[in-house]
């Protein structure tokens, strides 16, 4: 097969590349070993097309080559050349200078490593592009600052082809290592190299500077450092520092009560496991914070409800670094589990509230997430305000699922009554695939009527079965909250018995089970 390659101006002035096979079979189109197969061009693929004259194929696709050295770019939907921007940022060496040749030389290589549209072009930083500069910790060979980064760092702007400012990336906080010491050693070098240029890491650079009146060089880097210990965070991505967070959380001890010691013991307690951004901070809980309180499961010693808590719980604001109540929390379905216990300073209690987990999905055995205490106010009893988790119509904990089997199989069940294939055999097959069901994305295996299908064309005939394609209006069964059918008109495989007519052999039920 021989590739021609055309680029012309198609359609809004859009360019693209034309690739032209002189071969009229399309199945070409669809090999995986053949490397132009439209399998591999997803992304830029635009269309196909036949040149009537010779009926050779025509593929439409994005234009992958550089405007400027004509070559396939480096990343095509993006439009980035690494050849041409690594010419671009050499050329661009003589217009910038730290006044140090070893600082434009670390400086320089960095910038040469790019491989990446995403990758951070580490720059010379001007002293006057940072504000509200802090200092926060100090060791023997750099101070560390805080600091406001005015511009920000370059980005690769796909539609202009060209790296600028974003003002997303304006007034990004940054950390600033500053050297002590004028004289640049070996160690300056060392502590740079240990970050990187790769945009989805947390250990990012982004450039160097200079302060004018120590002329110490400093290193520019993500925000890394607790501007309040001075410590590195415990979760840089998050700006989380597990030490000042807790310190946090035990200054606010005085601020709420549950007017019983153990209680207030065992919540101090909860909280001071956080480990991870995102643990949940168990809370005293006023009661009145709960809003239509509904029965859902008693026995001799518990009762289970479910609830609507207002204000929801806390979550960790990575800007303003404290946790606050994000409005997505508000209204939020809660389980509340009152214990019969005529005095909660029993063992009982606490064992049970300690068998609930603080992590966002759940740890080891413990599943369900505690978010907090209350009280009712008039029967003085204590309540343990859980994670929601119960079936509302059989009060099963669900554990793991937000789907309750025991409920679903018992609709299908019930549902046997409303659909009939007319062969008990299959009704029987049916039926016995139905209960199957083990997850909610399971598909629910049905009896179809044959006017559910459209567009039915011959695919295959083997073994004793012919395969058709065909478009099943209504499309299948799901569930999610409730039975439905998302994805209508959608393509599928039929396969018609020969000399089925009305026997139904063990062959097609054992088709029917493995396919
Ligand atoms: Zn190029
Ligand atoms: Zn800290
Ligand atoms: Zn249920």
């Amino acid at each position: 097969m021989v590739l021609l390659q055309y680029v012309q101006q198609y359609g809004k002035n859009k360019k693209v590349t034309l690739k032209c096979y002189n071969t009229q079979d399309i199945t070409e189109f669809f090999n995986e070993d053949n490397e132009y197969s439209m399998l591999y061009r997803i992304d830029n693929l635009y269309g196909l097309s036949q040149n009537p004259d010779t009926k050779d194929y025509i593929m439409f696709l994005e234009d992958e080559y550089c405007e400027n050295c004509g070559k396939q770019c480096t990343h095509i939907v993006e439009k980035w050349c690494e050849l041409c921007e690594i010419s671009y940022l050499k050329k661009n060496f003589t217009n910038w200078t730290s006044g140090n040749e070893k600082i434009n030389n670390f400086i320089q290589e960095f910038q040469l490593r790019i491989n990446n549209y995403t990758d951070i072009i580490v720059e010379w930083i001007p002293y006057n592009q940072f504000d509200n500069i802090k200092e926060i910790g100090k060791n023997d060979l750099f101070t560390i600052y805080s600091a406001i980064w005015k511009n920000g760092q370059l980005n690769y702007d796909k539609n202009k082809r060209i790296y600028k400012r974003n003002l997303k990336n304006q007034n990004e906080i940054v950390t600033l290592k500053s050297f002590n010491s004028q004289n640049i050693t070996e160690e300056f070098f060392n502590e740079g190299n240990k970050y990187s240029i790769y945009s989805h890491q947390d250990d990012k650079i982004y450039g160097v500077s200079q302060n004018p009146n120590t002329k110490n060089y400093i290193i520019v880097i993500q925000e890394r450092y607790c501007e309040n210990c001075g410590n590195e965070y415990t979760d840089t991505f998050h700006k989380w520092c597990k030490s000042c967070q807790i310190s946090n959380l035990k200054k606010n001890f005085t601020n709420w009560t549950s007017k019983n010691e153990k209680i207030d013991k065992f919540i101090q307690e909860m909280q001071l496991k956080i480990d991870c951004y995102d643990d949940t901070i168990v809370e005293w809980i006023p009661y009145e914070q709960f809003n239509n309180i509904k029965k859902i499961n008693k026995d001799d010693f518990v009762t289970i409800c479910s609830a609507i808590w207002k204000n929801g719980q806390l979550n960790y604001d990575e800007y303003k670094k404290i946790y606050q109540r994000n409005l997505k929390n508000n209204d939020r379905k809660i389980i509340l589990k009152f214990h019969k216990l005529q005095d909660h300073n029993t063992d009982e209690f606490f064992n049970e509230a300690n068998e609930y987990s603080i992590k966002i999905y759940g740890d080891n055995n413990r599943d369900n997430k505690i978010y907090g205490i209350t009280q009712n106010p008039d029967t003085n009893e204590y309540i343990m305000v859980i994670e929601n988790k119960y079936c509302e119509k059989c009060s099963e904990n669900l554990h793991y699922y937000t789907w309750c089997k025991t409920c679903q199989l018992d609709n299908l069940k019930n549902n046997f009554i409303n659909w009939t294939s007319g062969n008990k055999k299959i009704d029987e097959l049916i039926q016995e695939m139905q209960l199957k069901i083990n997850d909610k994305l399971d598909t629910i295996f049905e009896w179809i009527p044959f006017n559910q299908f459209n567009k039915i064309e011959i695919i295959g005939k083997g073994g004793f079965a012919i395969v058709y394609s065909a478009i099943w209006k209504d499309g299948p069964l799901f569930y999610k909250e409730k039975f439905r059918r998302t994805s209508g008109n959608r393509k599928v495989a039929l396969k018609c018995l020969h000399n089925s007519s009305q026997n139904i052999t063990d062959e097609f039920i054992n088709e029917s089970i493995f396919s």
